[in-house]
């Protein structure tokens, strides 16, 4: 496709489009119209044609969603099961998503134009991993034994902390569901989730998969619609006990206010990005080119993580810059279920044209465009693999996020002046390191202001590792056993001992 990219035409599919099957709020247990009787469209990025129309939930469908989740968890069997049998129940679950990878990774790739074989070799089953992960812990959450100062004997009970309002964005539709729903399942809690309004299909998919496994009614809802009324419904509910929210920084801070204004909530926020990879002159020049370009181009830069600004040392900078020209040339864009593909469409029109105004601006500002820097093919939503290079650090390219293929490439020459750069912006969310010399990677690693440092590798995730953000990245973590302990209260039960040999 295009002229400096090979791979299909978007007019080529090479999947049709699936039978969908669910399309319906689930709310205690059942697929339910929502009371207004409204529906929206579901679009598939790679021809801008509706796939399905799925229903619109709004206030009076998060009210019902929210009553059945606290009747689940104040009078319900799924808070006081044993951890054991909340684990039983999870590994069915997985199981279930085990016999379905192939019909759950197509309905990711027509809805948000992931790439078919990664969803089937990796989303999937790594989304079953992650249920697995969380349901060994089921069984082991247990609080402490305090020593006391004085006569007094205590210990700690964790609690799940009640119903969750899951709020989750587009560009990982599965691994971010259950990023939320692991831990908060394992925890003991019940939730309303609130897929994005682009990528609703595989949220609704798991709902019944979540019912044939045993997970009782109530216990986990899903409210599709949009963010203003759904999404709004959620975090000002008054009956909600905390909102895990994944999306933009802008809206995090909404979903912050409303939680004040409302009940005081607890909130965790996993937001926007603008992530430094800093390549010291030792670099191996080929790995960190491909590096480069995977922080950048993986799921079309549709990514809160990606490498959007690079930091290359002088004496490496020209040949690197010949070597990422050559490769973000050969990089294929095209339909996300030709396997020869790398980069799939972006998720829908509002962000294709955000990107190419990105793009614009760089080109405004006074960057030099070195790849890519238009739109592919006649139909969908397909954009060039894009690197600017004579970047300055105030130009709009290098301080927005932009969440598309385009690269902000920069030249730098001391440690110091590197580490000051990488973390002169208002996120921190992660951060690459390519160098062969242990000292530099410690202190650079150790100085920059962010969640995630990966030396030597990108996008180094694992369910164990925790992940989230610094400074406006937001707060909280998903993944390991963080992820678990921010849906659990530590309760402190204490009581007088008398006569003790001992304290
Ligand atoms: P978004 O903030 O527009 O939407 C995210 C979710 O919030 C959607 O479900 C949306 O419907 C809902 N929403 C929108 N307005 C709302 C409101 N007023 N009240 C409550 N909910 C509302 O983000 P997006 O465009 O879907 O996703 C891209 C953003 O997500 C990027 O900024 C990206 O960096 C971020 N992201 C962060 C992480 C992370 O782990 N840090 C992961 C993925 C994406």
């Amino acid at each position: 496709m295009g002229s400096d990219c090979n791979g299909s035409s978007a007019s080529e599919s090479f999947v049709k489009t699936p039978t969908i099957k669910f399309t319906k709020l689930f709310i205690n247990g059942e697929f339910v119209d929502s009371i207004s009787g409204k529906t929206f469209e579901t679009i598939d990025p790679r021809t801008g044609e509706v796939i399905a129309r799925i229903a619109e939930g709004d206030k009076e469908d998060v009210d019902l969603a929210v009553k059945a989740a606290r009747a689940a968890f104040d009078n319900g069997p799924w808070p006081r099961f044993p951890g054991a049998e909340r684990g039983r129940i999870m590994m069915k679950f997985a199981d279930l998503i085990d016999q379905h990878v192939e019909e759950l990774a197509i309905l990711d790739t027509v809805d948000g134009g992931r790439l078919f074989n990664f969803g089937k070799a990796v989303d999937i089953p790594q989304v079953a991993e992650n249920l697995r992960y969380y349901a060994g812990a089921a069984d082991k959450i247990h609080g402490d034994v305090l020593k006391m100062s004085r006569e007094l004997q205590a210990y700690t009970l964790l609690e799940p902390i009640g119903v969750l309002g899951h709020i989750i964005p587009w560009n990982f539709p599965s691994t971010l569901f259950f990023a939320k729903v692991s831990p908060s399942l394992a925890a003991g809690c019940t939730m309303v989730i609130k897929p994005a309004e682009q990528t609703p299909l595989s949220a609704l998919y798991y709902a019944h998969l979540a019912k044939l496994a045993g997970v009782p009614d109530g216990v986990l809802n899903v409210i599709t619609g949009f963010g203003q009324t759904a999404g709004a419904a959620i975090s000002y509910h008054m009956d909600i006990d905390k909102v895990s929210f994944t999306g933009s920084t802008e809206v995090g801070r909404l979903v912050m206010e409303a939680a004040a204004k409302s009940n005081l909530k607890q909130v965790s926020l996993e937001l926007g990005g603008k992530s430094p990879l800093v390549i010291f002159d030792d670099a191996d020049i080929n790995m960190a080119a491909d590096l480069a370009l995977l922080g950048v181009l993986y799921n079309k830069g549709e990514i809160c993580v990606a490498s959007s600004r690079v930091f290359v040392q002088e004496g490496i900078y020209d040949e690197l810059v010949k070597k990422l020209e050559e490769k973000a040339k050969a990089w294929v864009v095209g339909d996300p279920f030709d396997p020869n593909v790398r980069q799939g469409p972006q998720v829908d029109k509002q962000q294709y044209n955000k990107i190419l105004t990105y793009i614009d601006h760089g080109k405004n500002e006074g960057a030099t465009l070195l790849t890519g820097g238009k739109p592919l093919g006649n139909k969908g939503y397909y954009i060039a693999p894009t690197i600017f290079t004579d970047v300055k650090d105030d130009m709009l390219i290098a301080k927005d996020e932009i969440f598309g293929p385009v690269m902000a490439l920069m030249k730098f020459k001391t440690i110091e002046e590197a580490i000051q750069r990488a973390n002169n912006t208002r996120y921190g969310l992660a951060a690459g390191i390519i160098t062969k010399d242990l000292n530099v990677a410690n202190t650079v690693s150790r100085s920059i202001r962010a969640g995630v440092i990966w030396i030597n590798c990108y996008f180094a995730f694992d369910r164990d590792c925790p992940y989230g953000g610094y400074k406006m990245s937001g707060f909280g973590r998903d993944f390991g056993l963080e992820a678990l302990h921010k849906y659990l209260h530590t309760k402190s039960v204490v009581t007088p001992i008398y006569n003790s040999p001992w304290l």
